[in-house]
């Protein structure tokens, strides 16, 4: 393994994390991703090339705006620098291959869908709906090749893959949809169609595993704000997040994860 190209993928990973942080800023609010050229939100001055290195310019100019001093929202370095080292931690583990680029594309997008629900208390039908696009079209092309296909980390996924990952979706969203109707406002229909989503990217059984991590750390957040009383029993709790993060760890590590369960027993 050569530790100039984990390097590269890491300092790749903080470029693609600013392109992620212009996604956050923008879909929530309508605005096009490519124009206008990246600009302070509080002054509109158009950003230098200087101020556009991820993570050094954050850090050279103090999370403040350079020419109106307009504080920068610290997310901004947290998503570059969560990437860097994600983008970095998927080439070590992965190799250069195209599971590497898939399981960067989702691990991309449910760090948008998280941080614009955690943000806004939103999820996107605009990233959704072209998302299950996307994840079909990667199906479809996953069941053209042989063993083990697009994700080796994904083995579990029994044949044809295509068919179990449109069953993993079938279950998310039911599941969810479920679980909506019975806490009757816990969780919005965002959070059903992304459970959908996310059942299609992991396949059948390992959508359990994904919702199961993601549904329990929510309650469990959830709960503890509401003991520590940081949080009132009406007000939403971005279950989103806790999907995203229990998608990612399931893209990872999900085989491990269900055959350590399955184990117990
Ligand atoms: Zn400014």
């Amino acid at each position: 393994m050569d530790v100039v190209l984990i390097v590269v993928f890491a300092l790749f990973g903080t470029a693609v994390g600013s392109f992620l942080n212009v996604c956050i800023d923008r879909l929530p609010a309508g605005k096009s991703l490519v124009y206008p050229p990246s600009h302070c939100d509080a002054c509109q001055r158009r950003l230098s090339l200087k101020d556009l290195i991820p993570i050094f310019s954050y850090l050279w100019l103090r999370r403040r705006c350079r020419y109106c001093q307009a504080p920068i929202p610290q997310r901004v370095f947290w998503v570059e620098a969560g990437s860097g080292l994600l983008f970095a931690f998927l080439y070590w583990y992965c190799g250069l291959s195209i599971e590497l680029a898939v399981t960067a594309f989702y691990c991309c997008l449910f760090v948008v869908l998280g941080v614009i629900d955690l943000e806004h208390k939103l999820i996107l039908n605009k990233i959704t709906y072209p998302a299950v696009a996307v994840a079909l079209i990667i199906l479809a092309i996953d069941s053209f090749l042989p063993e083990p296909g697009l994700f080796s980390n994904l083995i579990f996924l029994p044949e044809p893959r295509i068919l179990s990952g449109v069953i993993g979706g079938a279950i998310g969203f039911v599941l969810l949809l479920i679980i909506a109707l019975v806490s009757r406002g816990g969780m919005g229909w965002g959070d059903v169609k992304m459970a959908g989503l996310i059942g299609l990217v992991t396949g059948f059984p390992l959508v359990f595993v994904a919702l199961f991590m993601g549904v329990i750390l929510g309650g469990l957040v959830a709960g503890i704000l509401l003991l520590l009383k940081i949080k009132k029993r009406k007000e939403p709790i971005p279950f989103g997040s806790f999907l995203s993060l229990g998608a990612i760890t399931t893209l990872l590590w999900g085989s491990d994860i269900l055959n350590w369960y399955l184990g117990l027993f």
